[in-house]
């Protein structure tokens, strides 16, 4: 019964608080099996450089292709997962996915990826991730790790060793969704955050909202005299674009450049600008 009504889009949805927990211990079943069975894969966006076009890197964000549910985002997802204490296990798996496919990518390419903050509770993440990119063979500098305020609350000491510890390997730490949290600029000195990137609903929003506008100059300026590159995503448009570029803005993502996309879609990108690593691209074409 629970599979059928998970087929029902509008299940996601209906009312009841009996509705709401049936549903939800639905979807934890629906993911345990996922994670096992491999339906948690990693979608790539593309990040820029304002000024040359220039591809940078990618930013990975999990998709959960299921059968049942259709293809899943992960605000649906990712809060059960952590709630469940499944995030690390699907993190994980879909990292694994995404340092396989990205080490074979031209080396100048970044990836990012998004931690959450019961991760940054866990005393061994570093030694976790550190042994996943040993495996996948993805070299750590490499990687990003995005991480928003929420993760700093509960404890900012475990979060500061973590950090140092990610940094010593030689794995960048980026500010997520900046503007969005709570004393965000005590945190931006009590840890040593090689990026910020700044909430996309400031930038969406920008061209018709002063105060947005004002936000972004404001964080952009901030950025500047910390001496921190700033990342600004949501950007939907060429006018978004532009006005960044006027703020001085060097770095981007959002739907105006493309928006997340399959692993052979992004391979397909990178061979057209032939930034696939030199053995895959010497692979002899079907007709040759
Ligand atoms: P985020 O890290 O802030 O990721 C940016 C979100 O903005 C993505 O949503 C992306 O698809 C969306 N986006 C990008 N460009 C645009 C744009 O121009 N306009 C609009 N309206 N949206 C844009 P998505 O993929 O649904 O991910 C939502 C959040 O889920 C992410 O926010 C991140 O916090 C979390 N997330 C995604 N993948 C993972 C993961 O593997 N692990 C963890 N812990 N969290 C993840
Ligand atoms: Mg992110
Ligand atoms: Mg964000
Ligand atoms: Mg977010």
């Amino acid at each position: 019964a629970a599979k059928n009504a998970g087929r029902n889009r509008h299940f996601w949805f209906s009312g009841t608080m009996e509705d709401e927990l049936f549903r939800r211990n639905a979807v934890e079943a629906g993911m345990r099996q996922g994670i096992a069975a491999g339906e948690f894969v990693p979608y790539y966006e593309q990040q820029v450089d304002l000024n040359t076009g220039k591809l940078l890197g990618f930013e990975m964000l999990a998709r959960w292709e299921s059968p049942a549910l259709g293809l899943v985002a992960p605000d649906d997802f990712i809060p059960i997962a952590e709630e469940t204490g499944m995030i690390g296990s699907l993190s994980f798996a879909v990292m694994r996915r995404a340092f396989t496919d990205a080490r074979d990518w031209d080396p100048s390419l970044t990836l990012s990826v998004n931690i959450s903050p019961s991760q940054l509770r866990d005393p061994w993440l570093s030694q976790k991730l550190l042994k996943l990119l040993t495996e996948t063979g993805f070299p750590p500098s490499r990687l990003e790790i995005e991480i928003t305020e929420t993760s700093l609350y509960d404890n900012l000491g475990l979060a500061q060793t973590i950090i140092a510890s990610l940094k010593n390997q030689g794995i960048r730490v980026a500010l997520d969704d900046f503007g969005t949290g709570y004393s965000s600029l005590a945190h931006l000195r009590a840890l040593p955050f090689d990026r910020i990137k700044i909430d996309r609903s400031f930038v969406t929003s920008m061209m018709g909202n002063a105060e947005s506008a004002a936000i972004v100059q404001a964080i952009t300026r901030l950025g500047d005299s910390l001496g921190l590159p700033v990342t600004a995503e949501g950007i939907e448009s060429k006018d978004i674009e532009q006005r960044l570029l006027s703020l001085g803005l060097a770095k981007g993502q959002g739907w105006h450049f493309g928006k997340p996309m399959t692993v052979e879609a992004a391979r397909s990108l990178l061979a057209a600008h032939k930034m696939l690593a030199a053995e895959e691209e010497a692979l002899p074409l079907p007709d040759e």
